[in-house]
């Protein structure tokens, strides 16, 4: 599963994060994923459970950041809300739009101790 890498790589950051600034415990970790990252809110949020057992984060509340997606048409120069990559432009109706947003999944914060 997609999902799974990717949590097992906020772990991986967490680990960093934990040797390089010296915390113990993360309370929360907020995330943001673009609704075009493919990435499935609920697979991420089942898989992140299962990826922070036995780590510092165990049973550390995930807050995800879900930013909209966006993209520039090549029609009309415009840039507008695109809710998926194959969508025309909101705009003018020509397609393909190029996507220019809300494609990425990061971490943002983490609430430690
Ligand atoms: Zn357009």
């Amino acid at each position: 599963m997609h999902e799974m890498s990717l949590v097992e790589g906020v772990r991986q950051l967490i680990e960093e994060a934990a040797l390089r600034d010296g915390f113990t415990r993360v309370h929360s970790v907020r995330v943001e994923i673009g609704q075009l990252s493919g990435v499935e809110r609920s697979a991420f949020e089942f898989c992140f459970d299962l990826a922070m057992q036995d780590s510092l984060a165990e049973g550390a509340r995930l807050d995800i950041v879900a930013t909209p997606g966006r993209g520039h048409c090549r029609q009309c120069g415009q840039e507008s809300a695109l809710a998926a990559v194959y969508d025309p432009c909101e705009l003018c109706g020509a397609c393909p739009v190029e996507v220019t947003g809300g494609t990425s999944m990061r971490v943002i914060d983490l609430e430690v101790e």
